[in-house]
């Protein structure tokens, strides 16, 4: 079988490497960088930065850890340089993997001519490929603000951020979403007076409520100016830093000015140039190409992965799906169960989450039971000097199965994706009971959270 693979990030060149490695005769064409958002300016040089920014953060107290060392300072230029070489790293790993498994690689942006025809432009001049399966994998890119254009200059997206050199003295973060959270604590960290406008009344509005709580408290001991339920109405470069003008929740019109504004307000699809629609393939409004649970578009043969498609950004997301692709290219039947997805942040703590929330296990018609243990309570979060979190489970009150779990502390990112087993299994709070977790360790308060559900908990009065 041929398969063209367009796009060459996380969904792409997963998708390249599984078809290749079934015996697919596979093309993948990639206009930029192999790894694409995820790995040269999302998932793997954040969490670079965010790890300087924690060791930073704990360095400050490592007195009380009984080590003795001067004071620690930030070098901004060894975190860029150390982040960089993570990610060049990396992507020369993708691009072994796909030579190793036999795909070949384009590099050119690749657009339909028809059906079968695909385009490329590379460097050398266009090229056509015939191409009677394809997967399209052309992820996103950053939203503007209809009022405000990221330029890279004092006002920035999230690609721009990952690329400067130096640390501003202050940044005003527009959107207090997954990517705002981020940032806001590894520049407040590192030492950038950081103010967040968010539109909504909570952060990073999407997790478990009290998790957007946790999340507001944390940011605040970092020292980051928190504004909920705000409107931006526009922003000014004076040459002296950027004005942000916004109206607060109780109708003030107030300003900040900080040397860059950073705009987190979310992502947008990327398929113009693709003229996917010379294929028929269907585009909603957005500009997104959507799909069926196996990743099939409106065109039979044709399939579309990940960010293009409009569903949950996220990079485990894009691979898992290039996995259901190329499995039904190849005949199997296989869908998304979102169910199962995890959502994790990378701040400190860690946030993990799947399932159900409180809320929308409520709104899904479910009566629910929750149940909580709090990481102070945990030995192992004490050891690792991390009080601020808990565990959360959200069980349905009749028959108790288990629904959501919500997490935050020390490596809980690490806990939340074997969790599936339980989700999708529809294991209830005894079956939970009789696993044994071993001792001590972080991941104990996930069983005393069930447990507390029914008042069970152990270590809890
Ligand atoms: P992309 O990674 O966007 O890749 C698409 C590729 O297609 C690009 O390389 C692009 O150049 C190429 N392309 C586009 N059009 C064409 C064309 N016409 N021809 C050829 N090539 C083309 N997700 C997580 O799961 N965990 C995280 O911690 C996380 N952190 C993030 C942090 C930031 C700052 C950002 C911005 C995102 C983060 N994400 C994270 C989201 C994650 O990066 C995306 O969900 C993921 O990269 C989507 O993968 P994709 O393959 O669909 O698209
Ligand atoms: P998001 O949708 O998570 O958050 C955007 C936020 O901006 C929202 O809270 C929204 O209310 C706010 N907003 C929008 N317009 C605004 C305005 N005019 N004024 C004030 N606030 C405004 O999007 P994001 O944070 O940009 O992230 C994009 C995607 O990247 C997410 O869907 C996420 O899945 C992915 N991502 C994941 C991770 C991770 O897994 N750790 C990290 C970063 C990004």
């Amino acid at each position: 079988m041929d398969i063209l693979v367009i796009g060459g990030g996380p969904g792409g060149y997963v998708a390249a490497i599984a078809a290749a490695k079934r015996g697919a005769k596979v093309t993948l064409v990639e206009k930029d960088m192999l790894g694409g958002t995820c790995l040269n300016r999302g998932c793997i040089p954040t969490k670079a930065i965010l790890h300087s920014a924690k060791l930073f953060h704990e360095a400050k107290s490592f007195a009380e850890l009984g080590i003795v060392t001067s004071e620690p300072q930030v070098d901004y230029a060894a975190v860029v340089r150390r982040k960089e070489g993570i990610v060049k790293q990396l992507r020369g790993g993708v691009e072994f993997l796909l030579g190793k498994a036999g795909a070949e690689v384009i590099k050119g942006g690749a657009r339909f001519l028809s059906r079968d025809k695909v385009a490329v432009k590379t460097a050398e001049g266009e090229i056509g490929l015939e191409a009677k399966n394809v997967i399209i994998a052309t992820g996103s890119v950053p939203c503007n603000l209809p009022f405000l254009e990221a330029d890279g200059k004092n006002i920035i997206n999230s690609d721009h951020a990952l690329a400067l050199c130096e640390l501003p003295k202050s940044m005003v973060v527009i959107g207090g979403g997954v990517i705002g959270c981020e940032f806001a604590q590894a520049f407040a960290r590192l030492g950038v007076t950081v103010t967040i406008l968010e539109a909504l009344g909570s952060l990073v509005a999407t997790m478990d409520g009290d998790l957007s709580a946790l999340m507001t408290r944390v940011l605040k001991k970092d020292g980051v100016d928190i504004h909920l339920s705000c409107r931006v109405q526009g922003a000014q470069d004076t040459g002296a830093g950027v004005c942000v003008t916004y109206t607060e929740s109780d109708g003030t019109q107030k300003s900040v000015t900080a040397d860059k504004v950073l705009v987190a307000a979310g992502r947008r699809a990327v398929a113009d140039g693709l003229d996917a629609h010379e294929a028929g393939v269907a585009m909603d409004e957005r500009g997104n190409i959507p799909v069926d649970g196996g990743c099939r578009t409106n065109v039979s043969g044709i399939y579309a992965i990940g960010d293009v498609t409009g569903g949950i950004q996220l990079a485990h997301v894009a691979s898992h799906q290039a996995e259901i692709a190329v499995g039904n290219l190849f005949g199997d039947k296989l869908e998304m169960d979102e169910r199962i997805v995890p959502y994790c942040i990378y701040t400190s703590p860690e946030m993990a989450a799947m399932g159900y929330t409180e809320q929308k296990a409520s709104e899904a018609g479910y009566t629910v039971k929750t149940g909580m243990f709090a990481a102070s309570a945990n030995g192992r979060s004490m050891i690792e000097g991390m009080r601020d979190g808990f565990s959360k489970a959200v069980l349905d009150a009749g028959d108790g199965t288990v629904l959501g779990i919500h997490l935050a502390g020390p490596n809980v990112t690490e806990m939340v994706s074997p969790f599936a087993g339980v989700i999708k299994f529809e294991a209830t709070g005894e079956d939970v009971a009789q696993m044994i977790f071993a001792h001590p360790t972080v991941s104990e308060f996930i069983r005393e959270s069930i447990l507390d559900a029914d008042k069970k908990a152990i270590h809890k009065v």
